[in-house]
């Protein structure tokens, strides 16, 4: 039998029938045991959510190809974020970092930096706007149409998943004039209401509609126990750590004019599109 190594045993699928590795029932298993009392801030707990929400990640909620994905907003939770980024292919390792221009107050530029400078005229490296918020993923909504059947007189049995919808200005300006065109006096706030997001015409990018235009909550705040269970699930992105890591690096002027020394004009163009999920405005 060769020796297996500890982290390796999950590739090897079965043992063969000539294996000796055997299971044997010699001795009766106790059917519970407890776990040692933790003794010091260096004993772990199985149960430990802190433990859980370390470097876990976001995903991305995006629309089937030719459907509908129904979500949330949960920017009661964590505001959503917003950057100017510059995707950067620099000897031949892509990197997203933040842009360093400055911008006044409404976006106009202020002063041009060397990022912008260098990679104004470079195809799909020039700085473009993001912003992430936290959401929720209704799982089992019609996957054409984004829609609930709901029982008579009772809701909907909703399977919700927690991840982020990463938006650019085009996006955001349209779920903000979609709350704003309820017939509802101050109807300004996103995250009460469902959206549906769907695969724009041209193929690039999403395009974002409110769920019921007659202005009916999001489906999910009408279930207490829901709603409890929504917070606890995204308790461990409240702090918008995980939500910051989606806006790039951060880098320092020595670290980007590296990153710009790196980018060659000529065949700069991004050449893997998988990498470019930012299409909205290209
Ligand atoms: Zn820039």
């Amino acid at each position: 039998m060769p020796t297996l190594i500890e982290d390796e045993l999950d590739t090897i699928p079965t043992f063969n029938s000539t294996s000796t590795h055997t299971p044997t029932m010699t001795q009766a298993t106790p059917t519970f045991l407890h776990p040692a009392k933790p003794q010091s801030y260096l004993d772990a707990d199985w149960g430990d959510e802190n433990i859980l929400g370390i470097g876990e990640s976001l995903t991305r909620i995006l629309p089937p190809e030719k459907g509908a994905t129904r979500f949330a907003l949960l920017t009661y939770i964590v505001p959503a974020k917003k950057e100017f980024i510059h995707y950067i292919n620099s000897a031949g390792k892509l990197s997203v970092v933040r842009c360093h221009t400055r911008r006044s107050a409404k976006y106009s530029v202020l002063e041009l930096a060397e990022c912008c400078q260098v990679l104004k005229n470079v195809p799909m490296m020039d700085s473009q706007f993001r912003l992430v918020a936290l959401a929720l993923k209704y799982m089992n909504a019609d996957p054409k149409t984004g829609r609930y059947a709901t029982p008579k007189g009772g809701h909907p049995d909703i399977q919700f998943e927690i991840g982020y919808v990463q938006l650019t200005a085009n996006g955001f300006r349209e779920i903000v004039s979609e709350v704003r065109g309820l017939e509802i006096e101050g109807a300004t706030n996103p995250e009460e209401y469902d959206f549906i997001m769907m695969p724009r015409e041209s193929g690039k990018g999403q395009t974002y509609k409110i769920a019921a235009k007659s202005g009916s909550k999001a489906l999910y705040l009408s279930q207490p126990e829901l709603v409890a269970q929504v917070r606890e699930a995204a308790a461990p992105f409240a702090d918008g750590a995980a939500l910051e890591k989606l806006l790039g690096k951060a880098v320092s002027k020595d670290e980007m004019n590296v990153l710009l020394k790196g980018v060659s004009v000529s065949s700069a163009a991004i050449t893997n599109p998988a990498d470019i999920d930012n299409t909205d405005d290209l």
